[in-house]
């Protein structure tokens, strides 16, 4: 099924080849309003079991929306946990270590070395938001990678067993300031971090290890590559970091971005799309 989040608090089904949604908000009308201190990790994806239980019966007879009539909003709306994976893919890492406009003369520590990196969950945006530069003297760059949404709680998982925990998949933006500063800094400014245009579940993706995606600037492909070529694949990446924190209903692991970052520009229209996933597409502003 293809979950989408849409004006904000409503949940959605995206159906007929992506064009348009059956609202599905009525399964998540019951969800409590807390007001102080809520559980931390995101009620929706929570319930993602029950949801794709009786999500079937709705969409069957349920009217449709056009998809153009919405907005969509990244399809995780609270999670507690934005989690970047560095220098991921063999032919990244060969980039990064010959440009200086990269590196910064920061040594290019290898993803085995260094572990995965935190990004503030309010860098979220999702297909309906514009990407708005931090700097106006500063190069920003795209990453197109592929996201892992996690659906059942775990801490201390086993790659074996990785999958177990996965709602489900989406594309994402992890945009970054090139520059001596800490990754916590340069890749977590207001719209950092892209993720849409909804999210795939699990049982719609036969092998995780297979995700071909590509991104464009302006029609023009800059980044092709497949979750084949992963350094540390998706089970490797959730046995790491579940042996440091706990993952909750709704957290983020953005897999790594492969060759071909670039700086964007204001005006510019970053697309990142996969046959599997879908497409999204942000406007560039200043
Ligand atoms: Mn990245």
């Amino acid at each position: 099924m293809k979950l989408a989040r849409f004006n904000e608090t409503r949940l959605g089904a995206v159906v007929d080849d992506g064009t348009a949604l059956v609202d599905l908000s009525e399964l998540i009308a019951d969800l409590p309003h807390p007001g102080w201190a809520p559980a931390p990790g995101d009620p929706v994806v929570a319930r993602l079991p029950q949801i794709l239980e009786q999500a079937p019966q709705l969409i069957e007879s349920a009217p449709r929306l056009p998809l153009a009539d919405v907005t969509l909003n990244a399809p995780v709306a609270t999670p507690s946990k934005i989690i970047g994976a560095p220098v991921n893919y063999h032919a990244h890492l060969d980039e990064a270590e010959a440009d200086a406009e990269i590196h910064h003369g920061n040594k290019i520590a290898k993803i085995d070395e260094i572990g995965c990196f935190l990004k503030a969950s309010s860098a979220l945006f999702g297909p309906g938001a514009k990407m708005q530069l931090p700097f106006i003297n500063r190069r920003v760059d795209h990453e197109g990678e592929v996201a892992v949404v996690i659906g059942h709680p775990g801490r201390r998982i086993k790659a074996a067993d990785a999958m177990d925990h996965v709602a489900g998949f989406a594309l994402a933006f992890d945009m970054t300031v090139r520059g001596t500063e800490d990754r916590s800094l340069r890749k977590s400014f207001d719209t950092s971090a892209g993720l849409g245009p909804w999210l795939t579940t699990a049982d719609e993706i036969a092998d995780a290890a297979d995700i071909p995606f590509e991104l464009t600037v302006n029609g023009d492909v800059r980044q092709s590559s497949n979750t084949r070529l992963l350094i540390r694949s998706v089970p490797q990446l959730i046995e790491m970091v579940s042996a440091f924190y706990t993952l909750l209903p709704g957290d983020i692991i953005m897999t790594g971005t492969p060759e071909g970052v670039s700086p964007v520009a204001a005006g510019d229209v970053v697309t990142v799309s996969s046959p599997l996933l879908g497409a999204m597409s942000v406007h560039v502003i200043d």
